[in-house]
């Protein structure tokens, strides 16, 4: 009772204070509590909004405007032609292609890019050109054959081995890829200018080719600047067979094959 009597006053204090402090850890622990929650909230809302954003741009993919001019209506029986194959895209192993024979030539192609490839050289040989195919399908014996030579000539200009494979990987397509493999590819020289090089891109037969080989259904396959796309070195002898509409379609958008992929939202 003493104690009660004497100590009152200072104990009340006291208590007054703890539970002032104690007061002022509930209300803090509320306060960011609810900051948390806000801020939970506000992430639920913009991740909402980033899915939204998402399923549009699909939809959008998924049918493409009417009005934009720019739908490209792709046909099942014309996919064989648009087969993309690269470093990362191998051609299958079992895959079985009908081999036509280009006349005077050792090589073949596809028969069915025999036609559109006859008629393009036609035309070329028509209006005084003399466009000579050097190169067109390839068993993976010949690529491996290839490829490895080109290893070699790295090698031999004194680079390491694992750097002359990346060096040869961009200079040719690795043994089961690439356009040679499928039967759908051409390397294309000229009778004034008998060497794969850059330089056949501006013999007549050269331009010639930029311009319209896509009239006939091919695009050059390894442009000048897609060579981080297409994983290979600019080719202007190289051509490739996509069909016609495909073909005029890369061309007026400025697209190599991996990107018309992107485009029409054909990888699988
Ligand atoms: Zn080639």
């Amino acid at each position: 009772m003493k104690k009660n009597s004497r100590g009152t006053s200072p104990h009340r204090t006291r208590h007054l204070m703890i539970y002032t402090f104690l007061l002022i850890l509930v209300l803090l622990y509320f306060a960011s509590r609810q900051q948390r929650l806000t801020m939970e909230g506000q992430q639920k809302v913009e991740d909402a909004k980033k899915q939204v954003s998402v399923l549009e741009l699909k939809k959008t993919k998924e049918k493409p405007s009417p009005d934009s001019g720019d739908a490209l209506v792709l046909e099942q029986e014309e996919m064989w032609s648009l087969i993309l194959t690269n470093e990362s895209h191998p051609v299958p192993e079992n895959i079985n292609i009908q081999l036509k024979k280009i006349d005077g030539t050792e090589e073949s192609v596809d028969e069915r890019v025999y036609g559109p490839l006859m008629k393009m050289l036609a035309e070329m040989r028509q209006q005084g050109m003399d466009p000579i195919v050097c190169s067109g399908y390839r068993t993976k014996e010949k690529q491996t054959e290839l490829y490895q030579q080109q290893i070699q000539e790295f090698i031999d200009q004194g680079h390491p081995e694992k750097e002359a494979e990346e060096l040869a990987k961009k200079e040719v397509s690795v043994p089961q890829s690439g356009e040679h493999r499928l039967g759908l590819a051409v390397d294309i020289y000229s009778g004034g200018h008998l060497a794969l090089d850059v330089g056949f891109a501006d013999t007549p037969e050269g331009i010639w080719l930029r311009e319209h080989a896509s009239d006939y259904g091919f695009i050059l396959r390894y442009e000048q600047g897609k060579e981080n796309q297409t994983g290979i070195n600019y080719e202007p002898w190289h051509f490739r067979y996509v069909g016609v509409k495909a073909a005029q379609y890369m061309k007026e958008h400025g697209l190599c094959l991996e990107e018309f992929y992107l485009d029409q939202g054909l990888y699988g």
